[in-house]
């Protein structure tokens, strides 16, 4: 006996579906490369928990994914024997169309469609796109290793509320069936529904079958068989030789691992051979996820061994500074049966991480060279993007620090715009004469960084200060302490040294000062006595009459601040 139980999603589902299906209507046929996608995914994590439980399988390991379509009913199906979800997983998965950081979202929003579109593309629709054609969908899922009786039924006209009921369900997986809108009956055709298929997800490695149309002469249409045809070339995408694949394949794939809306910025594909053999498919995407700094951030990279799929988000493979990339390895030495513990203390997999990290800084120099004007704009996108992510790993990857320091860009008192354009190397080969350090400063902003005191006689000389902002900044300095032999510092430290960059004369009025005041700075410290340490006579100071220092060994201010903050 079942019954069919009433539920609704949060308040701002029914707008989100509503702007989702407008903005995204142009691009309609998107919708089937998503259930298709959902329906790989599923596949995939039926092969990793099959790898411990091989019950799972049921008697049934070719996996597949079949697509279908119903003239009368006017619907289509898509069918996988994936892993399936359990009713807690419906509620948990299917049921939350809103994901955190929905109002965010709404406010972020233009009315501009094309713009709307992108935002909503990076939200990540997903399975909802299905309204987009339809305006009812069925789900029908049974869990793996789950008995029949344990089947659900979701269905929902995404107006704001689904229904759940118990089914039977002999086969594991998942059914989706779309009820078309009106005047969607276009998608009721075989040769569309192929071309859909060929465009976007040609590179899933599963079969997509579709039931074979044959010529009736007697009826003078097409008619459908029984026979199963697959659509897709099935195969690996990165197994391929390079010159056989389209630059849209490549896009398409990525949207697919990366469970992006949107084009990645750039990519690299290349296969390594020697005592390591391994092809490797990274993107770097043109925008950084919602969840880049929360600490379970998911998709990274799907690691494969000889084609077969083993895990997704292989956090092993890339270091942490480098999160943001997506993509594939697939390595020919592990074993088939390797597990997260096994990776942990892997050798190979260590050096097929180092190898990885060098084709991605790699991939990054060639945007910072920047031949032309739309790789200039691609890297500037990246920095903007992952900039600060990318600062992280100064401090963590000891190995690559220089080739990261070179990548890193910094907004100076020279900059004319608050776009970080200056590198380490730009700012060394413009340092003045007798010049010896790379001096910075930091703040809690370019408005405060800029306005800082200790700049002042900076100013005077013509000497460039890097003005650090970022969050990230303070955690930057404490690891970069020096770049290609020229020492990092504050100019908010110690007895400013300002080495040959002071002459004779300046060193002579300084010390000639300090006497002079010699009474003054007594009684300043008497009365100052428990709250400062020293108190100097400076020429550093060109307008201000006075400035807080802090001790050559100390934290400076700006991270005393940061620590406060972060209630330290
Ligand atoms: P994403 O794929 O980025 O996670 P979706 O909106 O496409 O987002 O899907 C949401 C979730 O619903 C998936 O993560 C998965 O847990 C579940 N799901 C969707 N389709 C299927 C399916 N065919 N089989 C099993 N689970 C599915
Ligand atoms: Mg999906």
């Amino acid at each position: 006996e079942t019954t069919k139980e009433h539920l609704s999603f949060q308040a701002e589902a029914k707008q989100l579906l509503k702007l989702m299906i407008h903005s995204l209507y142009s691009n309609k046929e998107i919708f089937l490369r998503e259930m298709i996608s959902n329906a790989s995914d599923a596949a995939d994590k039926l092969r990793f928990e099959g790898l411990t439980d091989a019950a799972l399988y049921e008697a049934d390991s070719d996996l597949k994914i079949q697509v279908s379509y119903d003239l009368e009913a006017r619907t289509i199906t898509i069918t996988d024997n994936g892993i399936g979800m359990s009713r807690q997983e419906v509620i948990d998965h299917i049921g939350t169309i809103a994901k955190s950081g929905t109002r965010e979202f709404f406010n972020s929003l233009t009315g501009d469609q094309v713009k709307d579109a992108h935002l909503i593309g990076q939200f990540g629709v997903g399975f909802y796109s299905a309204f987009i054609v339809a305006d009812k969908v069925t789900l029908n899922t049974r869990r793996a290793g789950l008995t029949a009786e344990h089947g659900v039924r979701w269905e929902s006209s995404g107006e704001g509320d689904y229904t759940l009921e118990t089914i039977n369900k002999e086969t594991r997986g998942t059914e989706v069936i779309l009820h078309l809108r009106e005047g969607e009956d276009d998608l009721l055709n075989g040769m569309r529904l192929r071309n859909i298929i060929r465009k976007y997800s040609d590179h899933i490695t599963l079969p997509i079958l579709m039931k074979k149309e044959e010529w009736s002469d007697e009826e003078k249409k097409n008619k459908i068989t029984d026979e199963d045809e697959t659509t897709n070339q099935a195969n690996a995408l990165w197994a391929r030789p390079k010159n056989e694949i389209t630059d849209e394949q490549y896009q398409e794939f990525y949207k697919h691992v990366a469970h992006d809306f949107e084009p990645p910025l750039t990519y690299v594909h290349a296969r390594v051979e020697g005592r390591q053999e391994y092809t490797q498919l990274l993107y770097i995407p043109s925008r950084a996820p919602f969840d880049l700094f929360d600490r379970e951030h998911r998709h990274g990279i799907k690691l494969y061994v000889q084609r077969v799929f083993i895990m997704d988000d292989a956090e092993k493979l890339m270091p942490n500074y480098l999160r943001f990339v997506r993509g594939v390895i697939d390595s020919n030495n592990l074993p088939l049966n390797v597990s997260r513990e096994i990776l942990q203390e892997s050798k190979d997999i260590e050096s097929i991480r180092a190898g990885s990290i060098k084709k991605v800084l790699g991939l990054i120099e060639d945007l910072a060279k920047g031949k032309t004007d739309n790789e200039k704009d691609k890297f500037k996108t990246f920095y903007k993007e992952f900039g600060q992510v990318l600062k992280e790993g100064v401090g963590e990857d000891f190995i690559n620090r220089e080739r990261i320091a070179k990548l890193l860009r910094f907004v100076t008192t020279v900059s004319e715009v608050d776009e970080p354009s200056v590198s380490l190397e730009d700012y060394i080969g413009r340092m003045k004469e007798g010049q010896e350090k790379i001096y910075f400063v930091t703040a809690d902003s370019l408005k405060a960084a800029k306005s800082s005191p200790h700049l002042e006689v900076f100013r005077k000389k013509g000497i460039e200060v890097l003005l650090l902002a970022d969050r990230v900044d303070e955690w930057l300095v404490s690891h970069l302490t020096e770049f290609e032999g020229k020492q990092l510092q504050s100019v908010a430290k110690g007895g400013l040294d300002l080495g040959n960059l002071e002459d004779e004369a300046e060193k002579e009025a300084q010390k000639k000062e300090a006497d002079e005041y010699q009474d003054l700075v007594e009684r300043m410290k008497k009365t100052l006595e428990d709250k400062v340490k020293d108190i100097r006579v400076t020429l550093r100071l060109t307008e201000s009459p006075a400035c807080l220092v802090a001790d050559t060994h100390d934290m400076g201010g700006n991270l005393e601040r940061l620590l406060k903050q972060a209630g330290q």
